[in-house]
């Protein structure tokens, strides 16, 4: 059989632990014996960060805007304890997927991965509901202060042209709490940006919801450049390919996806997409069944699992213990990656090969063959075999080069 062809590199960041290993095994056994892999290769594991004083993770970043697809492992974020587990650590360097979204300035889209034969805890959810979370400012870049007395808070702002607007914010009569937001025009534009272009390329509805009702202003600016952004841009190719950009106010959004049968993606600001990710992915299953997208605003992807580096797994693992750990998020960052790197290149055998990826994999699922976190999550009844990654990995081989043949 022939390989299947690419023409541009993806960008392929590794990373650590036990996802490094499961890495290693979905290239050897779902990757390279179809494909002609081309990528270019950067090592974010912790201690090659820490040997390039995180320059890596930068040269990464900058690839992934070159080339427009990366694929990430997972990778740890070093803490105190971890420095003391790795002595040769220089510093405690930051988190890598913070420096690839600040570079890339980018929002990142979480979906679950969905099985018949695990339910939701809602029942009438059929579908992947997707979570796209603004990553900048509001509550997370606030100042705040507690005072004691009665008294007036106000709000000025200083132009660099000497301009100054000053508001009261509220006189109190005792005691109070009080705190500063902001946001900025650029970074809710490009939220929008990445939003719209990713709804395009996933062909899926896109809803946007905030409280404009009442906080006017700043959710109103929200709305407004929501709107612009869709008018200006999108509206065009939304309606080509029979897609909906719908708003609504936040407590209706709420409802309603309560009562749809999913299969859209939900853009909400800082604190609300940071609630509704975890209630969606909760009511979803499993951390091992989500993944994630980074996109730009110039529709750079960079694909990953939602989950971490499995640390508990990967001690077994270095006593030689077979896990059973879950590489379904892994394996369908690769083929989002391969799928989103052939519809650039125009290379319709690559976009087949990530969709017989997943295929391959969902199948295998729902035939009983699964990884120990999941046997507790389907349905009653449904007969399971339990399996370790790798004995999983060669089942998914055997059915890909079915599909492939
Ligand atoms: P984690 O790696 O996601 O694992 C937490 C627990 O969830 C595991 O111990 C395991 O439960 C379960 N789990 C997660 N993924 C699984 C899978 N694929 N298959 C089976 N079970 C799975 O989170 P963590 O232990 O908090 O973090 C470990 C390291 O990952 C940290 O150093 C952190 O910095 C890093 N991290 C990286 C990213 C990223 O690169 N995107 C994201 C989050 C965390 P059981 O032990 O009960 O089996
Ligand atoms: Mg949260």
């Amino acid at each position: 059989m022939d390989k299947i062809r690419m023409t541009t590199p993806l960008v392929e960041m590794d990373g650590d632990e036990m996802t490094r290993i499961l890495w290693g095994m979905i290239k050897e056994k779902l990757i390279l014996p179809f494909v002609d892999l081309k990528t270019e290769y950067y090592d974010l594991g912790l201690l090659h960060r820490n040997a390039t004083k995180d320059q890596v993770t930068i040269d990464a970043a900058n690839a992934a805007k070159r080339l427009g697809v990366a694929v990430k492992c997972a990778t740890i974020t070093p803490n105190r304890q971890r420095m003391e587990e790795y002595p040769e650590l220089t510093e405690m360097w930051k988190s890598p997927n913070g420096t690839i979204r600040a570079i890339l300035d980018g929002t990142a889209f979480r979906a679950p991965i969905v099985l018949p034969c695990i339910h939701p805890v809602v029942k009438n959810w059929e579908a992947p509901i997707t979570i796209a979370r603004h990553a900048y400012g509001d509550m997370y870049k606030a100042v705040d202060m507690v005072t004691d007395e009665p008294g007036t808070t106000t709000l000025t702002f200083k132009g660099e042209s000497g301009a100054e607007k000053t508001l009261t914010v509220q006189t109190v009569d005792g005691p109070a709490v009080w705190q500063g937001q902001h946001n900025k025009e650029a970074s809710i534009r490009a939220f929008a940006q990445s939003c719209f272009q990713y709804a395009i390329a996933q062909k899926q509805d896109l809803w946007f919801s905030t409280k404009d009702t009442i906080s006017k202003v700043y959710d109103g600016e929200f709305k407004r450049i929501f709107e612009e952004e869709y008018e200006n841009t999108y509206q065009a190719e939304f309606e080509k390919l029979g897609l909906t950009y719908f708003y609504t106010l936040i407590d209706d959004a709420v409802a309603r996806v309560i009562h749809s049968k999913g299969g859209f993606i939900w853009a909400l600001k800082n604190y609300d997409g940071d609630v509704m990710s975890d209630m969606v992915a909760t009511a979803f299953g499993s951390l091992a069944m989500m993944t994630s997208v980074l996109v730009s605003p110039d529709g750079t992807m960079e694909f990953e699992a939602s989950h971490g580096t499995v640390t508990r797994h990967y001690y077994k693992y270095l006593k030689g213990e077979k896990t059973s750990t879950n590489p379904i998020a892994t394996i369908f960052a690769w083929s989002g990656a391969f799928k989103r790197r052939g519809e650039l290149d125009g290379l319709p055998d690559l976009v087949k090969f990530g969709e017989a990826m997943e295929a391959a994999s969902l199948e295998t699922l729902e035939s009983g063959v699964m990884t120990k976190d999941l046997t507790g999550l389907v349905d009653e009844g449904f007969p399971v075999t339990a399996v370790n990654s790798e004995e999983f990995l060669d089942a998914v081989a055997a059915r890909l080069a079915e599909k492939l043949a």
